[in-house]
């Protein structure tokens, strides 16, 4: 089966599943159970998150990908700026988001046989060849793998609003979504051999209910480019130029709050 073939059959177990659950009153309260217990191992690991150094959430930054800004994580990790706090509505938002990803993840678990608990955490090192040893070490938490037609496959679940859902159906995460292509590019490598079996990015539409599952396999080229753009941050003495405003049609300035989070110290200058 194509890529293609294994996200369309995947697509449509999922929501058969969703679908019984109204006939089935023990599995909905199972799965709701589930999902709760998920939740809480997530909000466990916001709490010891922090942002004291380069994690592969934020790959798509020093990939210096479309809709990132390597000069955020360059002032956040380098430069030890404090975060301006999020507003209400984008922490629900957020919050909102955690909970369907916690529910598609305990559907996951009804469906197929998982290797490991879910949302476990991993290391990716990386050595620069040199007697220096690892010089990019980067931290993640992994959503599940499970095992899927015959391989095993690291899943990354991203809940998206529609506009985002339907430029991930057209285009691909690669293109639409560099941020969670490059994240999870690192999973892959850091979870070989299991990466070797390729992975899924499940995105939900939260506005409207859709679900699309993409396989993807590794390309060690891609992690590549997220560990030299964080060797180029380890070794910058200034904060790196900001992004073409008229080379994104997803300018970062603007990125989720209509803030980066550093955005009063990037821009004191007004420059
Ligand atoms: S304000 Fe814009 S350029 Fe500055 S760090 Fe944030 S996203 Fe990057």
């Amino acid at each position: 089966m194509t890529n293609y073939e294994l996200g369309k059959k995947m697509e449509a177990e999922i929501m058969a599943l969703i679908k019984s659950i109204q006939y089935d009153p023990f599995l909905a309260a199972k799965v709701e159970r589930e999902a709760a217990g998920y939740l809480l191992d997530h909000a466990d690991q916001i709490e010891d998150r922090g942002r004291d150094g380069y994690r592969m959430s934020s790959a798509g930054d020093y990939a210096d990908a479309q809709g990132s800004c390597n000069r955020r994580a360059y002032m956040v990790v380098e430069e030890r700026v404090e975060q301006e706090p999020l507003d209400g509505r984008v922490l629900l938002n957020f919050s909102y988001g955690d909970m369907i990803e916690a529910l598609i993840l305990a559907y996951l678990k009804q469906l197929y046989r998982f290797v490991g608990e879910p949302n476990h955490k991993v290391l990716l090192n990386v050595n620069s060849g040199s007697e220096g040893g690892v010089d990019v070490s980067l931290p993640g938490t992994v959503d599940c793998i499970i095992q899927y037609e015959g391989k095993k496959r690291v899943v990354e679940i991203k809940s998206v609003n529609s506009r985002a859902f339907f430029e991930i159906k057209k285009s691909g995460s690669r293109v639409s979504r560099a941020s969670t292509h490059y994240q999870h590019q690192c999973y892959l490598q850091a979870m070989l051999p299991e990466g070797e079996g390729g992975g899924i990015i499940i995105s939900i539409n939260k506005d409207m209910g859709y679900i699309y599952c993409e396989f993807v396999d590794l390309d060690p080229t891609e992690v590549l480019t997220v560990v030299n753009g964080v060797r180029y941050l380890q070794g910058s003495e200034t904060r790196p130029p900001r992004p073409d405003r008229n080379k994104s049609d997803r300018f970062p300035c603007t990125w989720k709050t209509g803030r980066c989070g550093v955005y009063e110290e990037c821009w004191k200058d007004g420059v």
